[in-house]
């Protein structure tokens, strides 16, 4: 039987089906008579919890860093909100009732408040609220913590998991996650991505699957319970394949992106939403080449606020830990369609209204970025890149923009860093006037993809043109080296963002045209370094 759901993180796992039972029992409400001594065990439950929380957050800190481990500070501070605590006090004092049955009730509340809130961070908030409560409920009822007793790895279904629950599993013998509920940026997605385990959510699955055998297929996102021999087979095959890929290449974790006879280079990964930073660490990336920022948009019914983007940003920046972080600015229009941008119908969107004309004729939606990405920057080794550039006269256009949004920026007090800017080389225009625009900026990114399309004529999205499109075409590479060469001369570090980047074919010659960067999909950071190690240019 096959039951899909979405994937959080890829893989395929092979294992025993275990269905987390949750303690579901209701809390009873019962009438006590010392309120004094009520509200004492309460503060003593959370006193204990706290306790707990310390040593949560102390061991999330060790496997999963202090982004992630947060989580269990955070917790901590909730218990000592005072409008939860005195709700919980009240109630026991007004209406003579047990802390269990207070707390309770608190926490639905509670909960309900949050998860009717307009700010995806703070809907969120709901599942924390009542994580705390059942922790002290819990206590308060002498119960342990954590049913999970199995000691074989199995593949753990449930409704949800609270990031508390999940932490506390041991590593070793969880091969997946799958949840009924549950959402792609709740932190136990988050934490699922960080820990490698392939993860689905959203699938409705039935208890009786409990004890049978499953597989997880995270890259299709699929659960097959009790599979026939065949399919069995079949992906113990696809699991050992993807198993001796990884393996082969580990060996290059750690070492330098350098050629037999010494020219480094570095390596960068491209990402499009924050939870692939883990992917990006996994991976050994030197750092982010391209942030693809739009996602925020896409994902998003309206357009995202500052505070939603700068948090976004400086989780990046804080997970990647110094590393550089170069977010490129809102590439939308064309194939990328947010409704809320009512862009119209458009005869050539590819060559319409996008990117950075959205930003410059619409600067108050640019400004809003432009000041989420700089106050980020206090946090980390933020860069930032603009998209579809074709004139001198547009990255002069942004530059003032960006000082009017610095000039708010310290009139309000913000902290922020010089930050470093490039453009995107993605159009020919850009490319024949690259010489100029080396001037203006700090770095250049090809975006090969754009760059094909457009210098070829062929649109990237038309399956029936994809004979045509060749970014090997000798006008392509031509055009690479010219722009390495313009930056260069001006003073530029220069880098491939485009998946051509990623072409190991071309390695050696971008090393030659005197790229100083590549960045990849993180998946393909190793083959990549490993190509790089086998080239001598001398
Ligand atoms: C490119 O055009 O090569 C590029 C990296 O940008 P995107 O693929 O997001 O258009
Ligand atoms: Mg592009």
């Amino acid at each position: 039987m096959i039951v899909t759901g979405k994937s959080v993180f890829g893989g395929i796992a092979i294992g025993k089906l275990h269905v987390l039972a949750k303690s579901d029992e209701k809390v009873k409400r019962l009438s006590i008579s010392d309120a004094e001594a009520e509200k004492k065990r309460f503060n003593d439950a959370r006193e204990k919890s706290k306790d707990q929380l310390k040593v949560l957050f102390e061991k999330a800190l060790k496997e999963v860093g202090e982004d992630n481990a947060q989580i269990f500070e955070v917790h901590q501070l909730m218990l000592d909100d005072l409008d939860y605590v005195e709700s919980v006090e009240n109630m026991i004092t007004e209406e003579a009732v047990n802390a269990e049955y207070a707390v309770a009730v608190t926490g639905d509340n509670f909960a309900e408040i949050f998860a009717s809130m307009d700010d995806d961070y703070m809907k969120a908030r709901s599942a924390d609220v009542k994580d705390i409560s059942n922790r002290v409920i819990s206590i308060l009822s002498g119960n342990g913590e954590g049913e999970f007793t199995e000691d074989e790895p199995v593949i753990l279904m449930a409704d949800d998991l609270a990031p508390s629950e999940t932490v506390q599993l041991e590593r070793s013998l969880i091969l997946s996650f799958v949840t009924r509920f549950g959402s792609s940026n709740s932190h136990t997605a988050i934490l699922a991505r960080t820990m490698n385990i392939p993860s689905l959510i959203g699938v409705d699955f039935s208890e009786d699957c409990n004890g049978k055998m499953g597989i997880v297929d995270g890259y299709e996102g699929k659960l097959i319970i009790d599979p026939d021999e065949e399919t069995l087979d079949d992906y113990i095959k696809k699991k050992k394949a993807d198993d001796e890929k990884a393996a082969l290449l580990q060996k290059f974790k750690g070492l330098d992106n350098v050629t037999k006879d010494g020219r480094r280079i570095n390596l960068y990964a491209n990402i499009g939403n924050v939870g692939d930073v883990a992917n990006v660490l996994k991976n050994d990336a030197g750092g982010i080449g391209l942030f693809r920022s739009e996602f925020l948009y896409l994902e998003s019914d309206d357009y995202p606020t500052e505070e939603e983007q700068f948090r976004a940003y400086k989780k990046v920046a804080q997970n990647m830990n110094g590393k550089k972080v170069i977010i490129r600015t809102l590439d939308i229009g064309d194939d990328k369609q947010a409704d809320y941008f009512d862009l119209g119908k458009e005869e050539n969107p590819a060559l319409g209204f996008r990117a950075i004309r959205i930003c410059l004729e619409k600067p108050e939606i640019f400004k809003t970025q432009l000041r989420a990405i700089y106050r980020a920057s206090h946090y980390g080794n933020i860069s930032v890149m603009f998209p579809m550039i074709t004139s001198v006269k547009e990255v002069k256009k942004i530059k003032e923009i960006l000082g009017e949004v610095k000039a708010e920026l310290d009139r309000e007090s913000f902290p922020y860093k010089d930050v470093e800017i490039g453009i995107m080389i993605e159009t020919p225009a850009a490319v024949m006037v690259s010489d100029e625009l080396a001037k203006e900026v700090q770095f250049f990114s090809v975006g090969t993809n754009d760059l094909t399309q457009y210098t070829l004529a062929i649109d990237r999205q038309n399956p029936k043109l994809d004979a045509f499109y060749d970014p090997h075409h000798p006008a392509v590479l031509k055009m690479l080296k010219m722009v390495a060469d313009n930056g260069h001369a001006a003073g530029c570090w220069v880098g491939i963002c485009g998946e051509l980047g990623a072409d190991t074919t071309l390695t050696e010659e971008f090393l030659r045209m005197g790229y100083d960067e590549l960045s990849v999909s993180p998946s393909m950071i190793l083959p990549v370094r490993a190509a790089i190690r086998n080239i001598k240019l001398k």
